[in-house]
């Protein structure tokens, strides 16, 4: 765990609260979806990131945006990293916490 309260808290949330939802993503998924390897879900996610990536761009050069649509693409990467997780074994809890206590501050 990390010695700044506020990452500590948010370590503590994630490890609390990411593996429920994993686990759920993996039911969901098991029950309602033919099975997919790893790398299937790998490059859905890398896909649905371009997406969001390119609603950006054009938000970044003036152009109007669908703040729903903004927000559905957010939720595409969410759930293909959630897949690809699981596709992987990685329990996504643990490695976002470790990986919060290695991540250099950089307002200190
Ligand atoms: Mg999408």
């Amino acid at each position: 765990m990390s010695e700044h309260p506020l990452c500590r808290a948010l370590q503590e949330a994630v490890g609390n609260s990411i593996p429920e939802i994993q686990h759920a993503f993996d039911a969901y998924q098991r029950e309602c979806f033919i099975e997919r390897p790893s790398e299937f879900f790998a490059l859905e996610l890398n896909g649905e990131a371009g997406e969001l990536a390119n609603i950006e761009k054009k938000r970044w050069k003036g152009a109007p945006i669908d703040e729903a649509h903004r927000a559905d693409e957010a939720a595409d990467v969410f759930i293909s990293l959630m897949n690809f997780c699981n596709a992987a074994g990685i329990d996504l809890g643990t490695a976002v916490v470790k990986k919060l206590g290695r991540i250099p501050r950089s307002r200190e």
